[in-house]
């Protein structure tokens, strides 16, 4: 056994850390495609030293703290469904998987909060709420692959995200344990003005700054009722102004997605016209509301050919089907998806600058993109590509030219990099640029919360 391992096994308990091979392979990966290219190429950082899986807070303070004793960098895994490789850790490293602390501590039918553990799966989180008649309102599409921990510590956003907002908008209070060991405890108040936000601090973190160990989140009685329609527009670009009007108003249509005329022919075969793009629009809340707002999104719709409900019903049924990577690895193929977001103004021309730079790749199959999380002042563009590099030993310097392509349509429009993923290790070289004036702010967090830099080193924050 490792030195860690044994002084964690010493001070936790030889049950709660494993060093087997095959425990040690399966915490070398997240969902990140490229790290699962280089571990078929044989180009991944050697394995971690050793997991631990804490059953409280106080046995993650204590993990920390032995980290820190013996100069091992520390890695929080949840359920390793980060796309940006933000969980996948350096050789020789600590990974501590949250997924043993997986209870709901309390629910407050009064405040309409629940404070639960981090490690707790977003399926179950939901699975357990909807028992007792609420939702917590955050559906990602990694909801069973994910953590609540990850979906804080990455800033997600769950499908349903215009009604009830992203995890910053449920996130009301928290626990983290920081680098030093100390537990931090931001307590769950509907608001207050005592200064900036520490509870804003761990919220996409990513691990770089403090473990979080439990959340307070915000959840709603189940809908009363809910209603669908599906729209057909010619252009995204008479789609996205219809979105624009519905959200300008204070309308918030649970779902309000628009694909593009790729991604309408593709997801929506029985029903998508040739070369139109579908929007999706679902209400739910009170009857009256929905009513109203179906009337409203209808009229922002006028002259788009209404399809019906069925559309939407399809998406409902396979919204989280996911094909694994292995499928297209196998096959010599690349396929990733990049979230980015700009405002209203910018938003029709950047969507037509990433697809047109895509096609500049070689070997690229398809990009497209469409929108799914509005907001009044804009939305986001959820694109997908897929190539198949003409050299697939090279397939990772053309996958980069990819991502960078887009990275720099995003900053040039004045938009953002990241609008739900995070910034892992992928993006980290991306967030100086993104973040300007601001990036020593984050520095000087980081030096600040982390003294040593063991605190996942290379994830949000690039090395050197
Ligand atoms: C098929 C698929 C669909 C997805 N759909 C969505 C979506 O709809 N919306 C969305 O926002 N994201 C989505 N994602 C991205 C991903 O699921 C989310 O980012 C999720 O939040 C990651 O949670 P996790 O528990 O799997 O975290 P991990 O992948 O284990 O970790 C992610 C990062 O957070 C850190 N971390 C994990 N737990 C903690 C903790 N307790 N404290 C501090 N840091 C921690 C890790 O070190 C790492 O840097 C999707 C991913 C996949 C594979």
């Amino acid at each position: 056994m490792s030195e860690i391992g044994t002084a964690l096994a010493r001070e936790l308990g030889p049950d709660r850390v494993a060093e087997d091979a095959a425990t040690l392979t399966a915490h070398q990966v997240d969902y990140w495609i490229l790290a699962h290219l280089r571990a078929r190429q044989g180009r991944l950082d050697g394995p971690p030293a050793c997991v631990v899986r804490p059953q409280s807070t106080a046995e993650v303070a204590a993990a920390v703290r032995i980290a820190q004793r013996h100069g091992v960098a520390i890695v929080p895994y949840g359920g390793g469904s980060g796309v940006l490789g933000g969980a996948v850790p350096p050789a020789g490293s600590l990974v501590i998987d949250t997924r043993a602390m997986h209870k709901l501590l309390e629910l407050n039918d009064a405040a309409l909060w629940v404070r639960v553990q981090a490690g707790m799966m977003g399926g179950v989180y939901e699975a357990t709420l909807a028992e007792q008649g609420y939702t917590g309102g955050h559906f990602p599409q990694s909801i069973d692959l994910a953590t609540i921990g990850g979906l804080v510590a990455t800033r997600s956003a769950g499908q349903l995200s215009t009604r009830y907002g992203n995890i910053e908008d449920l996130c009301l209070g928290l626990e983290a344990v920081l680098a030093s060991g100390d537990v931090v405890r931001v307590k769950a108040v509907p608001r207050s003005s005592t200064g900036p936000s520490l509870r804003e601090l761990f919220l996409g973190s990513e691990g770089a700054l403090g473990i979080v160990t439990e959340a307070t989140l915000r959840i709603f009685p189940k809908a009363e009722h809910r209603a669908m329609e599906t729209y057909a527009f010619p252009t995204m670009a008479a789609g996205l102004e219809a979105i624009r009007k519905i959200v300008r108003v204070g309308w918030r249509p649970a779902v309000v997605r628009l694909y593009d005329a790729v991604e309408s022919a593709r997801n929506f075969t029985d029903w998508a016209p040739a070369d139109q793009c579908l929007l999706l629009v679902l209400s739910e809340g009170p009857r009256t509301l929905v009513d109203a707002e179906m009337a409203a999104c209808a009229a922002a719709c006028a002259g788009a050919v209404a399809l019906g409900a069925k559309p939407v019903e399809h998406w409902l049924g396979h919204r989280n089907v996911v094909p694994s990577w292995d499928t297209f690895l196998d096959r010599e193929m690349l396929v990733d998806t990049i979230e980015i977001a700009a405002g209203w103004d910018r938003i029709g021309g950047l969507y037509d600058a990433v697809v047109a730079s895509l096609q500049g790749v070689p070997g690229l199959l398809v990009g497209s993109a469409h929108s799914s999380h509005s907001y009044p002042q804009g939305t986001n563009l959820y694109i997908t590509f897929a190539m198949k590099p003409p050299d697939f030993a090279d397939a990772e310097k053309h996958y980069l030219d990819a991502w960078g392509r887009v990275m720099r349509a995003s900053l040039d429009a004045g938009g953002t990099i990241a609008h739900h993923h995070g910034i892992g290790r992928l993006r980290a070289e991306w967030l100086r640029e993104e973040l300007g004036t601001a990036y020593p702010l984050l520095l000087a967090l980081k030096r600040a919360l982390d003294p040593a830099g063991l605190m996942n080193p290379g994830t949000l924050v690039a090395r050197g």
